[in-house]
């Protein structure tokens, strides 16, 4: 059978992939979310960030050093985090890839009550050889305009990180894998008041404050949001816009002048 994805074709009985991206559309906006999986309106792409890519490069390459070794990266030991280790396993490169998350050995899972096969790609594993269970990491990188405080996960806009957290939590587990209720966010904060010299002779280098925040996961609103998905998947109605968004009172006002 083809593989289920792009538009939803109700006569497709193959598990229809949605990325963990889609699902976050569903949580921001069913409207948008239907006009795109349902009706294949093409919304504007936005550029990608290329330097937060970087930094998600460099850091893997960083913890891959110790993937699967019995040593850590000094980072966690600093962190008194020595017992986690990077976790080594033949398909987590595929894991990483969210591209082609609904490919075989990918990070996926078929939810069963909805036919739904969600996934995503992972940033990084890392080992808790205290209890052999695994944690899901996640990086990010910003650049703090104020100097005040360490970064929190208190920002309205970052309950998606969250929800990302929560959801490759569910996915692994689904997989089979003891996975920990707590996740971490690898912050990487580019430090704009720094006293270094940004440029030298031949390159800049841009110092990063770096921080850990542990989350302790909630997994309680994922499959009520699975089985809201299927409901507005196989409605002939598309949902209203949502009114907190301030695209949709752009379009009311243009539509009313
Ligand atoms: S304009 Fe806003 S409310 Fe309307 S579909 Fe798009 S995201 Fe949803």
């Amino acid at each position: 059978m083809v593989r289920h994805r792009g538009i939803f074709n109700p006569l497709n009985s193959e598990p229809y992939e949605l990325s963990r991206s889609r699902v976050e559309n569903f949580f921001k906006c069913p409207c948008c979310f239907y006009l795109i999986q349902v009706r294949g309106v093409e919304f504007p792409s936005i550029p990608g960030f290329n330097i937060n890519e970087a930094t998600d490069i460099l850091l893997k390459k960083d913890f891959d050093k110790y993937r699967g070794t019995k040593k850590t990266h000094p980072f966690l030991i600093e962190n008194g985090l020595e017992h986690l280790i990077p976790f080594h396993h033949e398909h987590f490169d595929l894991w990483t890839q969210s591209m082609h998350f609904g490919a075989k050995d990918r990070m996926n899972t078929i939810h069963k009550g909805t036919n739904l096969k969600i996934g995503g790609g992972l940033d990084d594993v890392w080992l808790n050889t205290k209890t052999d269970k695994i944690h899901i990491v996640d990086y990010k990188s910003t650049s703090q305009k104020s100097n005040k405080g360490p970064i929190t996960l208190d920002d309205y806009y970052k309950g998606s990180y969250k929800r990302q957290m929560d959801l490759y939590i569910w996915i692994m587990r689904q997989k089979g894998f003891a996975v920990e209720d707590i996740g971490y966010f690898l912050y990487c904060d580019g430090d704009r008041f720094t006293k270094t010299p940004f440029l030298g002779k031949e390159k800049a280098v841009m110092e990063f404050k770096m921080t850990l925040i542990p989350y302790q996961c909630d997994l309680r609103w994922i499959e009520p949001i699975l089985f809201q998905i299927k409901k507005v998947l196989t409605s002939q109605i598309c949902p209203p816009h949502s009114k907190s968004c301030e695209y949709g009172h752009f379009l009311k006002r243009i539509s009313e002048d």
